[in-house]
């Protein structure tokens, strides 16, 4: 084992692929300390700026007072608190759908969801570029798994129709995608399921809080109710700046994944507490609204920015704003560099990207203001090459 983990270690080191973890000294936002001294953070999912809001630790102190701090069990046993329940309905609520059910992280709701719904014998279609939680879902699970060209309406279609007719059939997507900031097409997905008698499930994690005139995320924006769109999962860690995830959906869903869903049933609920905050943060969704308005402003403000340098961005219209590097050494040197200018953007290499899409993945969040995002702009146009910089139209 000894030699085993060193060989694969160096190899790792070798293809400039090894990760580090920074220590910070401060809370999540947008000024951050690490070693002593102060950066621009942007690489943060706290999209609303909402992680280190006074009415979250306000609500997350109260609720330490009256429910202390641990779950104490899992939610079957005996760990299901008030908080919690209160948290599902309100979810359910402004996600517009009939219940919610509550995970402690999304990675788990993912596993959860998708092995309690299809096995040996059913079909699972995903999206190549899916978060790693749902093609390990959909590896776990033992049904006959896919995965179709990304955003590519015409391969998965095609796939459909190959299915034989035994079998449930499970289209499952990212509605917006992690690592490179773009969005499914919900609708026509929509559409499709239906049309082959399929089931669609969106994994909400960048989209919840963030998009849609209440927040509720990229099914309000598209517009898809249950029967569209049957399985939504969103996170509460991101956009809502607290910790945990839910799936929303009919009765009938719910009630099975209380029944079957592995990662909900053996795990201790997450502390009532944490709850707590998901609540507070949800009340701020309807009174703080100018979060989102002043996140949108932000994103076009960089994107302007960095069309006038030609600078490589990818296709996204997101807090997530890939640049696209190519090799993983670059990818690194970039970051560097712009850590030595004080400003924080993590290199994503492979495996979390394919080989040769190495990227800076740059997030913007509503606790920016103008001036860090042009500080950002100044510090790109200082050190990205400019063999890098792409012809603009
Ligand atoms: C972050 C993320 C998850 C996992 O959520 P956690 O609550 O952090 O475990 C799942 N899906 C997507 C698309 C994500 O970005």
């Amino acid at each position: 084992m000894t030699e085993a983990l060193q060989r694969r270690l160096a190899e790792r080191h070798q293809q400039s692929r090894y990760r580090k973890r920074r220590v910070l000294e401060t809370a999540q936002g947008p000024r951050v300390r690490v070693d002593g001294r102060d950066f621009l953070l942007f690489c943060s999912n706290d999209y609303l700026g909402l992680a280190n809001h006074p009415q979250l630790i306000a609500a997350m102190q109260l609720a330490c007072s009256e429910y202390g701090v641990g779950g104490g069990a899992s939610h079957l046993v005996c760990g299901h608190s008030a908080l919690h329940h209160r948290l599902e309905e309100r979810l359910a609520e402004i996600a517009g759908r009939d219940r919610a059910l509550l995970f402690s992280t999304g990675y788990m709701a993912n596993l959860g969801v998708v092995t309690a719904l299809v096995g040996k014998g059913d079909h699972i279609l995903e999206d190549r570029l899916n978060h790693a939680s749902l093609l390990d879902a959909g590896l776990l699970s033992g049904a006959k798994f896919q995965r179709f060209r990304h955003n590519d309406l015409a391969d998965l279609e095609r796939r459909l129709q190959k299915l034989p007719a035994e079998g449930l059939r499970l289209i499952v997507v990212d509605a917006v995608f992690s690592m490179d900031g773009d969005m499914a097409p919900l609708s026509d997905l929509a559409a499709l399921a239906q049309k082959y008698n399929a089931c669609l499930m969106a994994d909400d994690a960048h989209g919840f809080g963030v998009f849609g005139k209440t927040g509720a995320g990229s099914s309000e924006l598209f517009g898809l109710n249950q029967e569209q769109l049957p399985i939504l999962m969103g996170t509460l860690g991101k956009g809502i700046g607290s910790y945990g995830a839910f799936i929303a959906g009919s009765e009938l869903l719910i009630e099975s994944l209380i029944q079957f869903a592995r990662p909900y049933i053996y795990t201790t609920a997450m502390p009532p507490a944490v709850a707590a905050a998901s609540l507070a943060s949800l009340e701020l969704l309807a009174t703080e609204s100018w979060r989102r308005d002043h996140l949108q402003h932000l994103i076009t403000r960089f994107k302007s920015g960095a069309a006038k340098m030609a600078l490589p961005l990818m296709a996204s219209d997101t807090a997530i704003q890939p640049l696209l590097v190519g090799e993983e050494s670059l990818a690194m040197a970039i970051s560097a560099n712009l850590e030595a200018e004080g400003i924080l953007v993590s290199a994503i290499r492979p495996p979390t990207v394919a080989v040769g899409q190495s990227r800076l993945r740059i997030t913007i969040t509503a606790a920016h203001t103008d001036a860090d995002v042009d500080a950002l702009l100044g510090a790109l146009h200082r050190v990205v090459p400019a063999g890098l910089r792409v012809a603009t139209l």
